[in-house]
């Protein structure tokens, strides 16, 4: 293709960042023409370090990695770069009317109130009651969101006209219990912006897809995390010389059906097969399109707005807080500084506060006179941290030195409903952030390409790592007895299971008129669904141990008109009924999850009549291939294999003919069906089984990336997840799993134990 059109470029990737670098780098790793334009005269975009006097080096952007930053923390590691854990030893301090109090930190995010242990603070009980429960409610919203479809939360369109102040202001009037909804706006990981400029529909979006419960802020880069995008820089050059090209602002980019032509000033035009805009978008609209972008991709550039944020870092002869037993983190009700954090390594140089100015006080303060707005930050350093006192000026210098970055930082405002503008067709710019996978900044996360929003941060909703530093340790299997969780997410996941493999569950179903049939583990009721709606002279009965499962069971089922059966929440190995009251027992993908199936199976045996039927659907998750092969696929399927089976069986399908004979049962089966697509004639099967498996594994992203052995195992798993996504655009893509249909009948003779 490339001869085809002379001497044009595979790729132009427009802006040096730390986006644009990266997917410069898998391009030419791919082997193809690829040619970066960047309009500053350096690399590294909002990722920058400074050099200090003394040689320490200090970020002025990005600079935390957190527990989910996996691909980041992979990418130090190719690149030779270490890091450090945040310092969180000791108290920190939280302001509020007037009053700074030192406390210790919670373990965990959301128990907290920003950061700090509630009890310890101090306040009076009926506002922290009240901060509690609008924090409880908030939290039980964000569980709602569909990350991809915010619009399709219950209830969205009312949310999306309520600020997230006016939604506040619905529940409590106490301004303690709008603190934690302000911070998240204003300095939360996708922050930037004030309570009253955004909807509650979108900052629970921004919780739900970067959530500050995934601790975000609990490593540094040793060196500083500017080095990161200056090794890439220096490495793009030596694989491909003149690749990088300085203070090259692109000015506009023509295209037609068969190439992009690319205009930057002081260059020659040039010609590529693709763009790939790694800019923010309020820097897209300098670029003038031709043919222009649709109108709904134009409206959505013009309402994304980006939040406002100044970075500031003072540094000190030393540490002075931590010999204080404080840690440096400091946050509440203050006239200018909403965060401070200490972001230097363990040792004592160099010493050095992050604090951030965010939303409307940014924005003023960016107009304010240089030694105006010193006088007023070191105001509210004293105020959190006693500075003046405690830090008398060094003999010969300063006592600190000031580095204000004044970025508008990465936020959208605009309707969380423009994010799920799909890139043009035909359109070659692909940079469109949210175009398939949602995330809470501005940033790029490239279908086909590295993710590199947020410094690569995970996009899954995480389960709350605790602030402390260390490595993140999987939650103990007793909290967390059903491996998908229970969430709207997952409740629409399973019907929409039901309804795609619903031949394979309907087949060999002997059931009758005026059958009892009960399905054990039956969730939110999308195989009773199904069993009403093609056996409706059925009486149906079904038992879950999930309460919120059966509330959604009630719900579904009301909606297909099947109010008529019997739904109960309770143990699948202590079944409520009395005696032999059933003909058939149904249980489908339940097997796998259960510690002691054989408990459950006799329960099954003895509520059955004699002569009576149990039926069961599994699968067997190492019997899932795909074609070509592809090792980061098999990485990644091995690891939900072994992550499985520490919390259940994926192997239970082989499993069932043993346990239905060890149980009692006879006239046992257990029949393999296989499934099997592959392209090009049944690529939309391909592309929709892969899907509905990764919906299936998606939960458990972050429990497969925690439990790798190493970065680069984890990512391994990533890219398998990535490759795993788009095997249907494979031209042989293949894909074939193996599901176990079994059967047994409770002898006609025998009594039920
Ligand atoms: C103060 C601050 C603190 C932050 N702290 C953290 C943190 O602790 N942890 C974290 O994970 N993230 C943090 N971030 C966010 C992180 O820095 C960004 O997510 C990341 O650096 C964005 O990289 P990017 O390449 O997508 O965009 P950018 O870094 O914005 O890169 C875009 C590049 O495109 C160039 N460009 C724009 N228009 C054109 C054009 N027309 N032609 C050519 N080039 C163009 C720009 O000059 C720029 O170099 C912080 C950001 C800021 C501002």
């Amino acid at each position: 293709m490339a001869g085809a059109m002379g001497g044009a470029l595979d790729v132009v990737v427009v802006g040096a960042g730390l986006s644009g670098l990266i997917a410069a780098r898998r391009l030419i790793e791919q082997g193809q023409r690829v040619r970066v334009l960047e309009a500053r005269p350096r690399v590294g975009g909002r990722m920058v370090s400074q050099t200090l006097s003394d040689g320490s080096v200090v970020d002025l952007g990005g600079q935390w990695g957190g527990h989910t930053h996996h691909r980041f923390a992979a990418l130090l590691q190719e690149l030779g770069l270490s890091c450090y854990p945040s310092y969180y030893a000791g108290d920190g301090i939280f302001c509020w009317q007037g009053k700074c109090i030192k406390a210790p930190l919670a373990e965990r995010f959301e128990n907290s109130l920003v950061f700090f242990e509630p009890g310890a603070l101090d306040l009076d009980a009926k506002e922290l009651e009240a901060t509690r429960a609008l924090q409880q409610a908030f939290t039980a919203l964000v569980a709602q969101i569909n990350p991809r479809q915010p619009w399709l939360t219950p209830d969205a369109e009312r949310l999306d006209r309520l600020t997230v102040s006016a939604w506040a202001t619905q529940q409590t009037n106490l301004p303690l219990a709008h603190l934690p909804l302000a911070w998240l706006c204003r300095v939360g990981g996708s922050g930037g912006f004030e309570p009253w400029e955004a909807s509650i529909l979108h900052l629970a979006w921004t919780q739900a897809v970067a959530p500050q419960t995934e601790t975000p802020e609990a490593w540094l880069v040793q060196g500083g995390a500017g080095a990161v995008s200056l090794l890439l820089a220096a490495d793009l050059r030596a694989r491909s010389p003149g690749a990088l090209v300085l203070e090259a602002p692109v000015l506009a980019i023509q295209q037609n059906e068969a190439i992009a032509t690319v205009i930057a000033e002081g260059l020659e035009p040039l010609q590529a097969r693709a763009v790939i805009l790694a800019v923010p978008p309020p820097q897209r609209q300098a670029i003038r399109f031709e043919p222009p972008l649709p109108p709904a991709h134009q409206a959505l550039l013009q309402r994304t707005a980006m939040g406002g944020m100044t970075k500031i870092l003072t540094r000190y002869s030393k540490p002075f807080w931590r010999e204080q037993g404080l840690n440096g983190l400091g946050t509440g009700k203050q006239p200018w500084l909403d965060l401070t954090a200490d972001s230097g390594p363990p040792g004592e140089q160099p010493a050095v506060l992050a604090s951030f100015v965010a939303g409307e006080r940014a924005i003023t303060m960016a107009a304010l006179p240089e030694a105006e707005r010193r006088a007023l930050i070191l105001k509210d350093l004293v105020r959190y941290w006693g500075l003046r006192r405690r830090q008398p000026p060094r003999s010969g210098g300063t006592s600190l030195e000031w580095r204000i970055l004044d970025r508008r930082c990465l936020h959208q405002l605009s309707s969380t409903r423009q994010l799920d503008q799909p890139c043009p067709p035909g359109c070659r710019h692909r940079g469109w952030p949210g175009s398939r996978q949602p995330w809470a900044g501005v940033l790029g996360r490239y279908r086909g390409l590295p993710a590199l929003a947020w410094l690569f941060r995970r996009r899954h909703r995480g389960r709350g790592a605790s602030r402390i530093n260390r490595c993140p340790t999987p939650e103990p299997m007793k909290d967390r007895p059903y491996i998908h969780g229970t969430s709207r997410r997952e409740q629409a996941r399973l019907i929409d299971q039901a309804e795609l493999l619903s031949e394979l569950l309907a087949a060999n179903l002997d059931y009758q008129a005026g059958d009892q049939i009960l399905e054990i583990g039956c969730g939110v009721g999308a195989v009773l669904g199904q069993i009403g709606k093609n056996h409706p002279d059925a009486q149906l009965h079904g038992i879950d141990i999930s309460p919120d499962q059966i509330e959604a069971a009630r719900r579904h089922l009301s909606g297909l008109g099947l109010d008529q059966m019997e739904l109960a929440v309770g143990d699948g190995a202590a079944l409520p009924w009395e005696g032999s009251c059933m003909d058939r027992v149904r249980l489908v993908w339940v097997v796998e999850h259960l510690q002691e199936p054989l408990a459950v199976l006799r329960e099954a045996l003895r509520v059955l009549q004699p002569g009576g039927t149990i039926h069961i659907t599994e699968t067997d998750y190492s019997s899932l291939r795909v074609s070509p092969p592809d090792p980061a696929i098999e990485a990644m399927l091995s690891a939900f294999v072994a992550h499985f089976n520490r919390h259940g069986n994926a192997h239970a399908g082989p499993a069932l003919g043993p346990w239905l004979e060890q149980t009692g049962f006879t006239a046992v089966h257990n029949t393999m069906v296989g499934i099997h697509h592959w392209c090009p004639s049944r690529r939309d099967a391909v592309d929709g089984f892969c899907s509905y498996l990764l919906g299936f594994i998606e939960p458990e992203r972050s429990a497969l990336f925690e439990a790798a052995p190493t970065p680069h195992a984890a990512a391994l798993i990533e890219t398998g997840l990535e490759r795993f996504a788009r095997l249907a655009e494979q031209p042989d893509g293949a894909i074939s799993i193996s599901a176990y249909q079994a059967r047994g009948m409770k002898p006609a003779d025998d009594q039920p134990g």
